[in-house]
């Protein structure tokens, strides 16, 4: 009897320690673990030491959408930002210390504390570039939308631009912070950002977390098998104009598995 009552309380005890949330060794890596702030430092850096040959080779694009002759086009860089130049590990580290799960409400009061940290690297790096001349530009999928409390079209994005500045970045023109739904057709897809952007400009390097901060329709009804294959195709693309960061938290990677998950789990 004693057995059976203890086997129940170890049961309880797993089952409590289970949260509806499951990115807890993902949120801990990227809080605590130096590789994930070395690998960060890595990739800038690894960026800067390019910046040179990109501003001065005139054929240097780093955009699939760019076209025609853009070789007397002004330089620039484009930048995701939740998980590329801010760290928004704070959030989700709360969302796992109350046992819950990211919803649009929590995400965008989130927005508006602008407390994000930054990405190792990313600030020294687009203070940098801005001295040599190059334009920033973000394209974010923080999305533009009404806030009860706030009586302007996209408070999102004075709240992005006031956390770019606090966590060091000298100058962000808000022209150059291009949220979801900012414009109409301004969706998740980034691709019709991307092509506005190579028509003023010459995109010299794309920096992400995610496969579509690079490339067009690869965050939904496409298969790993695609998505790798898309990668090799651009292989020498990445560490020379296309830089990414890890971000095992969440992604497209992860929304395009089908349930049950566990069935990509691979034994060889
Ligand atoms: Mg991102």
């Amino acid at each position: 009897m004693k057995a059976i009552a203890t086997g129940i309380v170890m049961l309880l005890l797993v089952g409590c320690s289970t949260t509806a949330n499951n990115d807890f060794n993902s949120t801990l890596w990227i809080q605590t673990a130096s590789e994930y702030k070395a690998i960060s430092l890595q990739t800038y850096r690894s960026a800067s030491s390019n910046v040179w040959y990109a501003i001065n080779d005139k054929k240097w694009t780093a955009a699939l959408e760019q076209s025609g002759d853009y070789s007397t086009l002004p330089v620039a860089i484009i930048l995701d930002i939740d998980g590329t130049v801010l760290d928004n590990s704070s959030y989700q580290a709360k969302l796992l210390k109350d046992n819950s799960e990211y919803d649009p409400i929590s995400w965008d009061h989130w927005i508006s504390l602008r407390q994000a940290i930054a990405v190792p690297g990313a600030v020294d790096f687009i203070n940098e570039v801005q001295k040599q001349g190059v334009c920033v530009v973000y394209v974010t999928n923080r999305e533009c939308k009404k806030r009860e409390n706030s009586k302007l079209p996209c408070p999102q994005e004075n709240d992005t631009i006031e956390n770019l500045k606090k966590v060091g970045i000298k100058i962000v023109n808000p022209d150059n912070v291009l949220l979801k739904h900012e414009v109409g057709n301004w969706g998740s897809e980034k691709r019709n950002r991307r092509e506005l952007i190579s028509k003023r400009y010459r995109i010299i390097m794309l920096f992400g977390d995610d496969l579509g901060d690079f490339l067009p329709n690869v965050k939904s009804n496409i298969t790993t098998y695609k998505r790798d294959e898309l990668v090799n195709v651009h292989n020498k693309k990445w560490g020379e104009m296309w830089f990414i960061l890890p971000n095992p938290t969440y992604g497209s990677w992860n929304k395009v598995l089908q349930e049950p998950k566990s069935q990509y789990l691979r034994i060889y």
